[in-house]
């Protein structure tokens, strides 16, 4: 007898886009050997839960069949390359995608073992250099390695929070290039001060045909100089940070051959979601829909699965999914938008108008039961948290005022809590540290306010805070931006003095 382990699947989709098909593809195989569930995740991927071991073959080869793939979606290798979801907007937009989809190809190791063990592709012989990835090589990367692009005014994907984070600069409505940060990166150890989060750090501007070789080139420094003893210090931003970033440019500039411009202003007005219908450069429609910490299901009284199962069998255009977890139906025809509103209001499915800006603006991990790293609740916690809070953002007057509120389940930080205005990571079942002062743009690290708390200090600490924000901010300042005026909290100038 063997036992019923059960996985979870991770199904890539560089820059978050799934044809209708590939929708029903996934809705498909949650449906049949998952829990019934779909999970978007913070990277713009699709997670699949509760694959018991036998059905994982199948699985695979369906995924596969739907021309996507589980391929470095875990894994220390270069991972999904992020990007805002919505390339209709512009025609930028679109030259900015197929940007992102040959670096994730390119930057995908070339390992047949995948196709080998999954799709039952045959073994086949090669010599031993040949069996050696070019860019990875032997031994591939000391620990996993994040991209992401930014097309400003939207830092939606966080790209000071990636490995490697491109933002897109567009003059006179032209792609010109990337100014090109680097070292960002959410996770540390609780209790472990050398390790923390970190921003990343400019470092110049590259044109479009050079921003995969320079991409290349900074991986393979980290492959050869990244710590391979201890995984927990493994991250390009620990490489960086012990050697300087004097260090990394002449690096880079010595494997490049040249050496990167000086990078170019830009303008980030937000990191989260803007939500509802937007019309696109091509007259097409696009529609931005919250889903509650990326979870695609159905309740009772809540049909969100069928109802999205229903528009992908007469949607003609895309799915996107967001960095922040939510979901763009775009590329909508005008007498397809009719439609598409239609099913929405069969099912009740809620407009972006009726929900607080606090709840459009909050972020969680999956955390338990499905994460093995999971210390607290994190995915089924929040929107409870977010109810009890939104009592005094209403009676504070800020119902309609965004303020980036995330939790992670623990110090790996997928939901990105340590940039948020108002962040939880977890410690044990219940308990949390509290941090603020996080950017409103992605832009600043929050700074740890309490350390392993319960809801009712959580309520009791950010009741007074939020009634002083309500009363005496001024016009535009962020809560983040306000705790810290207000010397609530010290600012986080630098990921190496997150615990100062
Ligand atoms: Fe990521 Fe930790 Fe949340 Fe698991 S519990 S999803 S590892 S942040």
């Amino acid at each position: 007898l063997e036992p019923a382990h059960q996985f979870m699947v991770r199904v890539r989709a560089p820059g978050g886009v799934a044809t209708p098909k590939q929708w029903l593809a996934m809705d498909e195989l949650a449906t049949q050997y998952g829990n019934g569930t779909l999970k978007l995740t913070t990277r713009q991927a699709f997670q699949i839960h509760g694959i018991i071991k036998w059905n994982m073959k199948e699985t695979v080869h369906a995924i596969n069949k739907s021309l996507m793939d589980t391929l470095a979606a875990c894994g220390d290798v270069n991972r999904n390359v992020m990007l805002n979801p919505n390339p209709d907007l512009s025609s930028v937009h679109q030259e900015v995608y197929e940007w992102a989809s040959k670096l994730s190809e390119y930057l995908s190791p070339r390992t047949r073992a995948y196709h080998e063990i999954w799709l039952g592709e045959e073994k086949i012989t090669s010599s031993k250099e040949d069996e050696q990835e070019p860019m990875y090589g032997k031994l591939y990367l000391p620990r996993k390695f994040k991209m992401g692009i930014a097309i400003p005014p939207s830092n939606d994907v966080d790209v000071f929070s990636q490995d490697i984070g491109l933002i897109a600069i567009i003059e006179n409505d032209k792609l010109t290039g990337f100014n090109v940060s680097v070292g960002g990166g959410m996770g540390m150890t609780h209790g472990d001060d050398n390790t923390y989060p970190q921003l990343s750090r400019m470092i110049g501007f590259c044109t479009p045909e050079q921003v995969t070789d320079v991409s290349e080139k900074l991986i393979t420094i980290q492959r050869d100089y990244g710590n391979r003893n201890e995984r927990k210090y493994a991250r390009f931003k620990y490489t960086i940070d012990a050697r300087g970033l004097d260090w990394l440019k002449t690096e880079l500039h010595e494997r490049l051959g040249y050496e990167l411009a000086e990078s170019k202003p830009f303008d980030f007005t937000h990191n989260g979601d803007r939500y509802g219908w937007v019309k696109g450069a091509n007259n097409r429609w696009n529609y931005t829909l919250f889903i509650q910490n990326g979870r695609i299901k159905d309740d009772d009284d809540y049909r969100l699965m069928t109802a999205l199962r229903d528009i992908a069998h007469i949607h003609t255009g895309e799915f996107r999914l967001s960095a922040n977890q939510n979901l763009v139906i775009s590329n909508i025809t005008a007498p397809k938008k009719k439609a598409i509103r239609d099913i929405f209001e069969n099912y009740n499915i809620v407009a972006e108008d009726q929900l607080s800006a606090l709840r459009k603006s909050s972020m969680a991990c999956v955390s338990f039961p499905t994460c093995g790293l999971a210390m607290a609740e994190s995915e089924r916690y929040l929107p409870s948290l977010v109810d009890k809070l939104e009592e005094t953002v209403n009676e504070a007057g800020l119902r309609n005022k965004e303020i980036v509120i995330r939790m992670s389940g623990c110090p790996n930080g997928c939901s990105r809590a340590a940039l948020a205005e108002i962040g939880f990571i977890g410690k044990a079942p219940g308990k949390y540290n509290l941090y603020l002062g996080g950017g409103f743009k992605g832009e600043r690290l929050s700074k740890m306010y309490k350390e392993n708390i319960g809801e009712e200090e959580i309520l009791s600490i950010l009741r007074p805070l939020l009634i002083d924000y309500g009363k005496n901010r001024e016009t535009e300042e962020h809560f983040g931006d306000y705790v810290i005026r207000a010397g609530y909290i010290k600012e986080t100038s630098d990921g190496t003095n997150f615990h100062q």
